[in-house]
């Protein structure tokens, strides 16, 4: 495909799209209905598709019978660790495999005009953007992905929540399937603003920001408090009455979905003329600009907070603006804690 239709290349090779982003349509007043039907299938595709079908297919194929998980045994919680990391290795790996190692569509759509890989980095575990994900994906995103969804699951095995069937509360649950992604945004513009303020930033969310140029892997490198604060989203149904496919969905959203803003690409090409978006973009520019993007727009809290950038040249003027102000803030309180000489 020709990129250069879609978006224009700068001199080092980034490239960006001239579609600026929006909020979700539904916050704006007076409603716009025609805005809120042409926006309607992006909110299912592809991403929400394939982590609705992928709960429901990991529910029958992979979970045990109730009675098996209403208590803590290994057997079934290494059954699901094994799995979990099985489909992450897949489903990540071959993302990495097409779009990074093989390269099947060179720059073509690449915000970022490099390839991580190209560049050591000595922030990253073993100089390696990918390494750095790998060993934390596995070793703590996966474990502690895994732990939430055990006891959600043994919590509903025990009738300890309130479990609705899809034969008598299809409405409900449908509804509910559909608020879940806005659940998960608002959740974790709170634990992603929250993990920016100063201290916290430098203790857990610069593991997460060493990706200036985020690829597959980056999805999972985090600190594991911030791993334990960005699963417990699911924790929601353990509070309202729900099904475990949901909870499935909300955690396979979080887990696989965590893909989705640092894929690198705005489009991920299928054939020689066809593409789909891959959403990432407002992730990206959360890598490249830090404060900005603490959310996609799903719910409108950047836009209420000033922090959206739509990729546009007037959003990038008013941030900078912003962090002129802050520096001058933050110069003006030096000052004052200075003693005169
Ligand atoms: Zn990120
Ligand atoms: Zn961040």
């Amino acid at each position: 495909m020709d990129d250069l239709k879609f978006g224009k290349r700068n001199k080092r090779g980034d490239w960006a799209p001239f579609q600026r982003l929006e909020i979700a349509p539904f916050y704006r007043l007076p409603p716009r209905p025609m805005a809120i039907l042409r926006w309607l299938p992006g909110y299912f595709l592809p991403w929400n598709l394939v982590w609705a079908a992928s709960a429901v297919a990991y529910w029958h194929l992979v979970v045990p019978a109730p009675e098996a998980m209403q208590s803590f045994h290994w057997g079934w919680i290494l059954r699901l660790f094994a799995v979990n990391c099985a489909l992450v290795f897949l489903f990540y790996g071959a993302i990495e495999l097409r779009l990074y190692m093989q390269r099947a569509q060179g720059n073509r759509f690449k915000y970022n005009g490099k390839f991580p890989s190209d560049q050591k980095n000595d922030a990253f575990l073993f100089s390696s953007q990918n390494a750095d994900g790998i060993i934390r994906g596995f070793g703590t995103g996966v474990p502690i992905w895994t732990a939430f969804e055990v006891l959600i699951l043994w919590a509903y095995a025990n009738g300890y929540v309130p479990w609705m069937s899809f034969a008598e509360h299809p409405l409900y649950l449908f509804a509910l399937f559909l608020v879940l992604p806005i659940w998960h945004e608002a959740h974790f513009f709170c634990i992603h603003r929250l993990i920016h303020w100063g201290p916290l930033y430098k203790w857990i969310h610069s593991v997460h920001h060493n990706s200036v140029n985020p690829s597959p892997w980056s999805s999972l490198s985090m600190h594991p408090i911030e791993h334990l604060l960005y699963f417990s989203s699911s924790l929601i149904h353990l509070v309202i009455p729900s099904n475990p496919i949901l909870a499935i969905y909300q955690l396979h959203y979080s887990g696989f979905g965590a893909v989705v803003g640092h894929i690198g690409f705005d489009k991920i090409e299928v054939s020689e003329g066809s593409g789909f978006d891959s959403h990432a973009y407002a992730h990206y520019l959360h890598h490249k600009f830090f404060e900005v993007n603490y959310g996609d727009g799903l719910v409108p809290l950047d836009k209420l907070f000033g922090t959206w950038h739509d990729g546009s040249a007037e959003a990038e003027a008013r941030m900078e603006e912003r962090f002129r102000r802050k520096v001058e803030r933050m110069n003006r309180k030096r000052g004052a804690q200075t003693p005169a000489e």
